[in-house]
């Protein structure tokens, strides 16, 4: 069982780029419906990797990252 599960809001996803910009390696941008929405390319990981840099870059928080085992949410 991976260690993390890394989650995007793509509701509040605005399309800005920056979590692309910060850890392109986790997050690639899509197009939804014509607007550009940030995707994660593996959600369960086990190293977290640039996850947390491009979370906190976020500049509308909707990058959310559970530790699965306990559930909690690190952000
Ligand atoms: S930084 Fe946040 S708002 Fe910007 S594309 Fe990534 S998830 Fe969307």
């Amino acid at each position: 069982m991976a260690k993390y599960k890394v989650e995007v809001d793509v509701e509040q996803c605005t399309g800005c780029g920056a979590c692309n910009a910060s850890c392109p390696e986790s997050f690639e941008m899509k197009d939804v419906d014509g607007m550009p929405k940030a995707s994660v390319k593996t959600p369960d990981i086990d190293d977290m990797g640039c996850c947390m840099d491009a979370a906190q870059v976020c500049p509308v928080n909707c990058i959310h990252i559970i530790e699965l085992e306990s559930g909690k949410k690190l952000i």
